[in-house]
């Protein structure tokens, strides 16, 4: 069967458990999501922690926003590992800190729970997401993203065992954090786009499913930019739980592919050459609304949605020179040429992407 060839090389991990006609759905076991659940952390966590010790990796921002509400939730004393970035020398302090341990917790944006998602997968212990924004769907995915890897690209772990979204800490994120999860959010328009594209072009497995949950979390903000971009508490909710879905979609298809494509493929690309500059769910925003013009489908619509929401149009708004832009766009099939996409079948050259960035208003 020409898809299970294909469904190897999709997945990055090769895992034991893809093959001719089947791959293997990691998804959530529970999500406690609500006001002021963060007091309930120590029961959510009982299944896998018991009577053993608990880990806890945080940023710094994050311990002195919810360090107390943490300790006083849970029963026993954690260990704390602050994490400075999302790198490997973190992996391993994390892991370090973690032998023996019954659980890891990533409370965070996204450092800390990528850096705990991956040593917890590495330990072979259960792992608990409890975001603090919602900038990015990392916060449910099996996939983690970090710096120092041989690919600029997330990597297969598994998805957390439970996550818990404290409505009242999230909403008090920045706006700028809560904007950039619209933006990866977007990001599934074109992503599902890529994916129908490489299934007719190449045979790989398609799932429509989970492209059609992706799709409903991006039409989240592309149908109600302008109530979600209030960031009210409803709006918050709303946000996170579609986050959530779409690292549930990415469970159910065994692969990225419902969430990332050729606009992750330019944002992770920007990363290597900007790497100060932006958040993901940003560079993601931009790269969908020239990826959804390659497409042939409505780009204006995105980029007002992304406008509605507070997020980046254009890529001065992050301070990413245009030539960066028009580099990214030009060489970001090259970082993963397994990924079939539409700039794997549009490839672009100088010229014609500073036309396409210039076109649509990203630079
Ligand atoms: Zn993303």
């Amino acid at each position: 069967m020409r898809s299970a060839a294909v469904a190897l090389n999709h997945n990055q991990s090769a895992s034991p458990h893809v093959g001719p006609g089947y791959h293997l759905m990691e998804l959530p076991t529970k999500v406690l999501i609500g006001d002021g659940v963060i007091s309930k952390l120590g029961d959510f966590v009982r299944d896998s922690a018991g009577e053993g010790r608990v880990v806890v990796a945080s940023g710094s921002n994050v311990v002195s926003k919810v360090r107390r509400a943490v300790e006083a939730a849970l029963p026993m004393e954690p260990t704390w590992v602050e994490v400075a970035a999302a790198d490997i020398g973190n992996v391993d302090r994390v892991m370090a800190a973690a032998a023996g341990a019954a659980c890891i917790i990533g409370v965070g944006g996204g450092k800390s729970v990528d850096v705990g998602k991956l040593a917890a997968f590495k330990l072979h212990i259960p792992f608990y997401s409890v975001p603090t924004s919602a900038s990015h769907d990392g916060i449910s995915s099996p996939f983690a993203s970090l710096k120092g890897l041989d690919r600029p690209y997330s990597i297969m772990a598994k998805p957390p065992v439970g996550i818990l979204a404290d409505i009242d800490v999230i909403a008090s994120a920045p706006r700028r954090l809560l904007a950039s999860g619209c933006g990866d959010l977007v990001s599934k328009l074109t992503a599902v786009k890529d994916w129908e594209l490489a299934h007719r072009i190449t045979g790989e497995y398609y799932g429509g499913y989970s492209a059609s949950l992706a799709l409903m979390s991006a039409n989240t903000v592309l149908d109600r930019s302008r109530t979600l971009g209030s960031f009210d508490k409803d709006s918050v909710r709303e946000l996170v739980e579609a986050l959530i879905s779409t690292g549930v979609a990415a469970g159910i298809a065994g692969s990225s592919r419902p969430c990332s494509g050729s606009e992750h493929l330019f944002s992770h690309y920007l990363d290597v050459l900007a790497p100060e500059s932006g958040l993901h769910g940003e560079k993601c925003g931009l790269g969908t609304i020239m990826m959804a013009k390659l497409h042939g489908i409505d780009w204006r619509r995105v980029r007002s949605a992304l406008r509605n929401v507070g997020a980046p149009v254009e890529a001065s708004q992050i301070g990413v020179a245009d030539s960066l832009v028009i580099e990214a766009l030009t060489k970001a099939s090259t970082i993963r040429p397994d990924r079939y996409t539409i700039l794997s079948r549009r490839r672009l050259t100088g010229k014609s992407a500073a036309l396409l960035a210039k076109s649509t208003g990203v630079i």
